[in-house]
């Protein structure tokens, strides 16, 4: 759909004013636009109120005649007025005024006031309210009040709102009926038109209840609600049909003595059923001629990387490259370490890239990749480089994606330059998908889940302590270490230093250095404490984290940068120190660090309340659903349920594409219904959904699609 032309689209196009400009940046440029900017608050300038009926805090309109003003100097320079409206007096203050505003005033002059009525030791008072000249008719409908911005006057915005709400072509995509049936079922009201909704929702009558417009429950909302939550639907639903009509390298799975099947024999375990079903799952999508796109979510140490492994090994046996990238050095070196010592003795070449490698050692990677004589590649950012050629690359394994921005997965994407095919993409990730957002902002992946972990796990017990018991914390240390166990001791990132942050991984590396003097391991070994922090140079990182890994150190004093994919099964302990400063998918992701071996492992959350008598109620909440469950998924809704969808959606938050009047924590039934109504739609009227996509997300469809 083409935008609705301004009225005046033919005049010369005059310089723009700051109002205009405004407007631009509120991204009202379309009268659609326009209509869909809705109102914050309103104020009731529809009825005039008897002075006597007013309660203190009310914010009333009054009509009443002044019978006294002067400027007074005390305390302060202020205009005084005393109006009566023949029930009772009030006295109006103002500490700013105009010489137009007090002449406004003068003694005599009957005017109609708006403003919040306060009590006092003399009687009524406004302060600073709104006036003008009495008499002129009331308005029928409450008065809206838009959010706005530095250089736009309310008044202006009004106008510029309501010639859009009169301009937009607001035909329905949809009948009322259509929503009615459904949402009867429900128990809801029957929806409005479109435009019923926005004129409402732009004038309400006096008689409605206000609340129910902040609320967002009044009828004209749900209109409004479904229509967003349609057109995100719909736009979801074309993306995954552009999609299907691209061409991938079908990687059919090779009969007989393949390396996929080599691979599996030679793991040190059998998978589990989820990874079965899941490696199937994903073996069908690779075997078509359309791009995977596919989500593989699973809880920390559910066991993705073997799976992600299987699946690259199916696309080396069709003769195609694989590339795998991950978000931080260290894990994108987990993975190629894990890799090369599952494929290089079946003979596979695997290349490894980095920003932080020698340009030596970087040109043979890039050579090896361009011959196509790495049939795999592991690395960080720096595979998506314009400098990387791949000879055939026919599956993109992204870990942790919502770490990525989308340009930097779309990069992955177009590294396949061949007939104009696009690789397979398997996104993987710890951070579970509550089902909500999986049928909303995911709605274009096909989503896998690893539902079961590895057999053998001891659950993980989560103990909630402050930090005065600190000490008993220190004794359970000595308890690990003796027993030959080993330990992760998280110091929280401080956001606004990186400096602090480290004094205080130092610091506490320090302390635990001295407070474990004299601890004994069970081999005989010296006890060794290591510190890892987001300043280290890299190859310092790798040192400390190999030790760790090799059993060498017992303890391990870290900031946030163990958080994710580290794997050390032997580790039996994890302390989180203020831990009441962590998001709760984060302390998840970190308590995933153990019970990755058979040996019973536990958590302990320290928290502090600094100078406060106890902890603020969300911090609280966190540490309770830490203590109480274990279970990613349960820990995702909780967490949606605490902090909304933002956090969840990485990349994919970049404001424009969140849902302005639909809340996934109270509109579910809506969006079932918007799931079911999408494809009907797009079969049925395929014009009608495009203009419905159009007027609801213009341009904006396209972030909806990486
Ligand atoms: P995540 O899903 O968090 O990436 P990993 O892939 O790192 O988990 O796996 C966690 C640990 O479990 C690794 O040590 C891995 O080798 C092991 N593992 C994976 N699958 C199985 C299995 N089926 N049986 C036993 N151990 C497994
Ligand atoms: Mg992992």
């Amino acid at each position: 759909m083409n935008p609705v032309p301004p009225a005046k689209a033919s005049s010369p196009t005059p310089a723009k004013t700051a109002a205009q400009k405004a407007l631009d940046k509120l991204g009202l440029r379309r009268d659609i636009d326009l209509a869909l900017h809705l109102p914050l608050r309103y104020e009731d300038e529809t009825r005039i109120v008897k002075l006597r009926d007013a309660r203190e805090g009310d914010v009333v309109q009054i009509e009443a005649t002044v019978t006294d003003q002067e400027v007074t100097f005390r305390p302060r320079r202020q205009l005084v007025v005393t109006v009566d409206d023949g029930s009772d007096t009030c006295t109006l203050r103002f500490f700013s005024f105009y010489g137009s505003q007090q002449k406004a005033l003068s003694v005599g002059n009957t005017v109609r006031i708006r403003g919040e009525v306060k009590g006092g030791f003399l009687g009524r008072t406004m302060l600073h309210p709104s006036f003008k000249t009495a008499g002129g008719d009331l308005p029928a409908a409450l008065t809206p009040v838009y959010p706005t911005v530095a250089g736009l006057p309310q008044a202006y915005l009004r106008k510029a709102v309501l010639s859009g709400l009169a301009r937009a072509e607001l035909s329905d995509t949809f009948a009322p009926g259509d929503l009615e049936d459904f949402l009867g079922q429900i128990g809801r009201q029957p929806l409005w038109t479109l435009r019923e909704a926005l004129q409402f929702l732009h004038h309400p009558t006096p008689d409605v209840s206000i609340d129910t417009l902040l609320d967002h429950s009044h009828p004209a909302w749900q209109r409004l609600k479904a229509e967003e939550l349609l057109a995100q639907q719909l736009s979801q639903l074309q993306s995954r049909r552009e999609r299907a009509a691209l061409n991938a390298p079908a990687l059919a799975p090779a009969a007989g003595g393949t390396l996929r099947a080599r691979l599996l024999a030679a793991l040190p375990f059998g998978l589990t059923g989820a990874q079965q079903r899941v490696g199937e799952e994903i073996a069908h999508d690779m075997a078509r001629r359309i791009p995977m796109h596919r989500l593989l979510q699973g809880d920390v140490g559910a066991g993705k990387t073997v799976v992600a492994a299987l699946a690259a090994a199916t696309c080396m046996d069709a003769g195609w490259q694989c590339a795998l990238m991950a978000p931080t050095e260290i894990l994108a070196e987990q993975h190629f370490r894990k890799l090369l010592g599952w494929l290089e003795p079946l003979g596979i070449t695997t290349a490894w890239l980095t920003g932080t490698q020698k340009a030596k050692d970087r040109r043979a990677m890039l050579a090896l990749i361009e011959s196509g004589e790495a049939q795999l590649v592991v690395g960080t950012h720096a595979i998506i480089q314009d400098k990387v050629k791949f000879k055939n690359l026919a599956l993109a394994i992204i870990d942790e994606q919502h770490r990525f921005g989308v340009a930097q997965r779309l990069a992955l994407r177009n590294k396949l330059h061949h007939e104009d095919m696009e690789p397979h993409m398997l996104m993987m990730t710890a951070t579970p998908i509550p089902r909500t957002l999986a049928m909303s902002y995911y709605a274009d992946l096909d989503v896998s889940t690893l539902d079961e972990l590895p057999p053998g796990r001891t659950p993980i017990v989560t103990k909630v302590i402050h930090e005065a018991r600190r000490d008993e914390v220190i004794e359970r240390i000595r308890a690990q270490i003796s027993q030959g166990r080993q330990v992760y001791w998280v110091c929280p990132l401080i956001e606004e230093s990186e400096a602090l942050d480290l004094t205080n991984a130092t610091q506490t590396h320090a302390d635990l250095a001295e407070a474990l003097q004299g601890a004994t391991r069970a081999d005989g070994q010296p006890v060794l404490i290591g510190l890892l922090h987001s300043r280290m140079h890299v190859d310092d990182k790798k040192a400390v984290m190999g030790a760790f890994t090799a059993g060498l150190m017992s303890v391990l004093v870290s900031t946030t940068v163990i958080e994710v994919g580290v794997d050390v099964p032997n580790a039996s302990l994890m302390v989180i120190e203020h831990a009441e400063r962590f998001g709760l998918s984060q302390l998840h992701q970190l308590r995933g660090r153990v019970g990755r071996g058979a040996a019973a492992s536990a958590c302990v959350l320290l928290y502090s309340t600094g100078e406060a008598p106890r902890l603020g109620e969300t911090a609280r909440e966190r540490l309770r659903a830490m203590a109480e469950t274990n279970d990613g998924f349960e820990i995702a809704r909780r967490d949606l349920e605490i902090r909304g969808p933002g956090e969840f959606l990485g990349a994919r938050q970049s404001g424009e594409a969140m849902l302005r009047f639909a809340d996934l924590a109270t509109d579910t039934a809506l969006l079932e219904w918007a799931k079911a109504e999408a494809p009907l739609l797009l079969d049925s009227y395929p014009q009608l959904a495009a203009k419905h996509v159009a007027r609801w997300l213009g341009g904006k469809a396209e972030y909806l699609k990486a």
